[in-house]
C-alpha cells in the first residue's frame, strides 16, 4: 500500500493528508490566532523534540490560548504518528494550536475554544549547498508591537515580504534587523558569523526567535572548546566576517554563500557545528 505523504492528528484521531479543520467563523482564520512549532524526524532521530513540544505550549499560553495537550503527550503522538510513514523519508513535525472563538468584540482569542492538531509531512533532509542573503528593508518587531514571545503564524507575513523583496534582488533569503538597526535573524532562521577564530551571534532581545537549534549549537560549540559570544551585531560585521551560517530546526545548520556583495565559502566553524549537531542527534535520538 502507498504510504501517506502527510498525516494529521485532530480531535483524538489520525487522518491522512491535510483535512479541513477551520472555517470562516474561526478566530484563527479571521484574526490569526494560530501558533505552531517545527521539529524533525530523520533516520530514526528526532533531536530536541521534547523542547519543540514544550515551546509550542509556551507559544500557545503567550497568545492567550489554552495549551491543553501536555508536551510529553505531543511528543508521544508525534513518535506514534511517524510509524504511519514508510520510515525512509524525513518528516517535518508541526504541532499547532488555534482558537475557534474570541472574547471582547471577537478580538482576543477565547482560551476555552482552543483547538490542537499535529501535522506530519514528508520533507527530505538535504545536504545543504548554502543560500544567499540580502539585507532587508523590513525589520523584526519588538514585544511592544507584536507577540514575539510566541512562535505565531501572525508573525510570518513579515518574514514572507522580506523573502519576496530579497528574491526580487536575486537573493534566496533576507537578513532582518531589529528596531534598533542591529542584526536580528534571517526570515526563517538564526544567524552566526565566525571572525578571527571566534563565533558570534546576536544577543536575544525579544525581537527575534532565539531558536532551539541556535541554543543547541551554542552549547555544542562551547563544549568542544570553541568560543561563542552573544553580541550586538551590525550589518557591517557580516560584510567583514570569515564565515556566515544559519541554524533552524528544518535544515539544522546551513552555510551562507553570499551576503549582499560579499561571497563566502562554507568554512570550518560551519562544518564543525554541523558535525557536532549530527553527533548529538545520534546520541540523543529516538530509536522508533
Ligand atoms: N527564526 C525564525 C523566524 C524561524 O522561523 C525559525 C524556525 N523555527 C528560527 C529562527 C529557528 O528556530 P528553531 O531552531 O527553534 O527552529
Amino acid at each position: 500500500a502507498k504510504t501517506p505523504r502527510a498525516r494529521t492528528f485532530f480531535d483524538g484521531q489520525w487522518h491522512d493528508g491535510s483535512p479541513t479543520l477551520i472555517g470562516p467563523g474561526s478566530h484563527a482564520m479571521w484574526l490569526g490566532s494560530s501558533v505552531f512549532d517545527g521539529a524533525r524526524w530523520f533516520e530514526g532521530l528526532s533531536p530536541d523534540l521534547d523542547l519543540h513540544c514544550a515551546r509550542v505550549n509556551r507559544s500557545a499560553a503567550a497568545m492567550g490560548l489554552d495549551p491543553f495537550v501536555a508536551a510529553s503527550e505531543i511528543e508521544r503522538l508525534a513518535l506514534d504518528g511517524i510509524k504511519g510513514f514508510d520510515g525512509e523519508t524525513a518528516i517535518y513535525i508541526r504541532p499547532m494550536y488555534w482558537a475557534e472563538g474570541g472574547g471582547f468584540m471577537g478580538v482576543p482569542a477565547d482560551p476555552a475554544t482552543t483547538r490542537f492538531c499535529l501535522y506530519l509531512h514528508e520533507s527530505p533532509m538535504m545536504e545543504p549547498t548554502g543560500f544567499t542573503l540580502g539585507l532587508s528593508p523590513f525589520r523584526r518587531p519588538s514585544i511592544e508591537v507584536a507577540p514575539t514571545d510566541a512562535k505565531a503564524g501572525c508573525l510570518y507575513p513579515n518574514s514572507g515580504r522580506a523573502i519576496l523583496e530579497a528574491q526580487k534582488r536575486g537573493f534566496d533569503n533576507a537578513l532582518l534587523l531589529d528596531m534598533n538597526g542591529n542584526v536580528a535573524e534571517t526570515a526563517t532562521s538564526n544567524v552566526f558569523i565566525a571572525k578571527d577564530g571566534v563565533v558570534l551571534t546576536p544577543v536575544p532581545n525579544g525581537c527575534f526567535l532565539a531558536g532551539i537549534t541556535r541554543a543547541r549549537i551554542i552549547d555544542l560549540l562551547r563544549s568542544s572548546g570553541v568560543e561563542v559570544i552573544e553580541k550586538t551585531l551590525k550589518p557591517s560585521d557580516f560584510e567583514t566576517a570569515d564565515e556566515i551560517f544559519s541554524t533552524g530546526n528544518h535544515s539544522k545548520v546551513v552555510p551562507v554563500t553570499r551576503y549582499e556583495g560579499t561571497s563566502f565559502q562554507p568554512g570550518p566553524f560551519y562544518r564543525k557545528a554541523r558535525e557536532l549537531y549530527w553527533q548529538f542527534a545520534k546520541g540523543a535520538g529516538h530509536s522508533d
